[in-house]
């Protein structure tokens, strides 16, 4: 047929080198490789990337100049990764402070075709950022390269159930669109939108389709899988999904691969920097994309946590010269592997126990006892009445729940026991209000937040994962 044809054109590496001047396939070729090096062999590749990257900005950013200058930074390569320690955090709010002096001013900076993007911008306003053509190519490759992770190659067909609205209809149409959904044989369902007849026709067309991988948004595939699991369909079983944006906490881990018999792979990143770490078929951890980044888990001094601590991530972008991110406090929050831990599938790719949240998840009490979100998720999961919900602490003493409730269901019940469960570790004066509503929005980039915290130390947070 001839779309098969075209399609074998287009995902045909060279194809889209010399028509479209991508370098991703030539990328993602290399990190095929690199992936089975040691890990020591990728650790100085790492280093070695840093040191030019620093080098770089030391030369060309005036920020960073200036930074350096004013904290005496000196730096080797290798000394590098103490070196690092030595330059300041970089906030959202610096980095709308700095956005002009944070952009390179070197006479290559045309040539590598840089652009606007923003974050997600979850909570509070997105942040302007300016990525390198081949920022843009690299991220492709490893989004590429997580998906054979999970059994797919490029141009087998995928279902994505991911987007906001407006990614929906910048995707969805027009020629772009029919582009994408042709050559790149990939269908966008909008998990923006998951009415239960809309979660029927999902399940009808991945029953017919048969996507090799499923993509999806942590809670959408979640509310699918209940969905399934609630109704006793039956749902064709992909190679492989790949969840992000979201906490896959264990429960939700085996709920997805219960109904959908396949494993589930946890893929972690941002709009603003790529795909960070993602877990391999083994499922031991996730495994750091150190070939673009360089991840730093820090607690609240600024200090890199001992190895099996939480603490949040903060993230050196290794290979966008137009505007290095150096130390940048994403607003996410991980815990580090145990001591000596490596993964047994043998990738020279270091591991992060698990992403633990977003910082906008942590409560605190006045008294600066800090309670991760999964708490107040854990007293609402699994409530039969429970449709979806958001716990919203509004400020030290107090916590509002929205529930929308599945139809002739009450929660009157469970009041009392999830309000006691709340006081218990916030405080027996924290009010815990119950609102019952039709309707709980997404996020501008079409995540959805179980729990958010406005209370005084949280940044104003904006990881948001994108798709190429
Ligand atoms: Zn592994």
């Amino acid at each position: 047929m001839i779309t098969d044809f075209l399609i074998r054109v287009f995902v045909n590496p060279f194809a889209w080198k010399y028509l479209l001047g991508s370098r991703r396939f030539e990328i993602l070729e290399a990190l095929r490789e690199s992936q089975w090096n040691s890990l020591e062999v990728n650790l100085q590749e790492q280093a070695r990337a840093l040191f030019e990257l620093v080098t770089h900005a030391h030369t060309h950013v005036p920020y960073y100049s200036r930074v350096m200058a004013q904290r005496d930074i000196h730096y080797s390569e290798e000394t590098i990764f103490e070196d690092i320690k030595q330059f300041p955090i970089l906030t959202k709010d610096l980095i709308r402070e700095h956005f002009e002096e944070l952009q390179s001013t070197d006479p290559d900076t045309r040539r590598r075709k840089p652009h606007h993007a923003t974050s997600g911008g979850s909570t509070g306003e997105p942040v302007l950022l300016v990525h390198d053509r081949v920022t843009w190519d690299r991220s492709s490759a490893t989004k590429m390269l997580f998906n054979e992770w999970a059994g797919r190659r490029e141009g087998q067909y995928m279902i994505a159930l991911w987007g906001s609205e407006r990614e929906i209809l910048e995707g969805g149409q027009g020629l772009k669109g029919f582009l994408r959904r042709h050559f790149k044989n990939f269908q966008l369902l909008n998990a923006f939108k998951m009415s239960e007849r809309d979660m029927r026709g999902f399940v009808t067309l991945i029953n017919t389709k048969k996507p090799v991988v499923i993509l999806a948004y942590v809670q959408s595939i979640e509310e699918l899988a209940r969905f399934i699991e609630r109704h006793g369909l039956s749902v064709y079983s992909p190679e492989g999904i790949i969840t992000s944006a979201g906490t896959l906490d264990d429960e939700i881990h085996r709920t997805i691969e219960r109904v959908f018999r396949c494993p589930v792979f946890n893929r972690y990143g941002s709009r603003e920097v790529g795909d960070m770490a993602c877990s391999c078929e083994k499922g031991e951890g996730l495994h750091l994309n150190i070939f673009s980044h360089y991840v730093e888990v820090l607690d609240a001094d600024g200090i890199g946590v001992e190895p099996g601590q939480t603490g949040e991530i903060h993230v050196t972008t290794l290979h966008n010269l137009s505007m290095p991110l150096i130390r940048y406090a994403i607003g996410d929050v991980a815990r580090t592997s145990a001591v000596g831990s490596s993964c047994s599938c043998g990738r020279g790719m270091p591991l992060l126990d698990s992403i633990q949240g977003r910082t906008v998840n942590l409560f605190r009490t006045a008294d600066g006892d800090v309670v991760d979100g999964s708490y107040m998720t854990r007293q609402l999961h699994r409530r039969s009445w429970c449709k979806q919900y958001q716990v919203i602490q509004e400020d030290y003493t107090r916590i509002r729940i929205k529930v929308v409730l599945y139809e002739g269901t009450f929660f009157e019940k469970d009041v009392g026991p999830i309000s006691r469960a709340i006081k218990n570790v916030m405080g027996g004066n924290c009010s815990v209000v119950f609102e019952e509503v039709d309707y709980i929005a997404p996020t501008e980039s079409g995540k959805f937040l179980y729990t958010i915290s406005m209370v005084g130390g949280n940044p104003s947070a904006g990881a948001s994962d994108a798709e190429s």
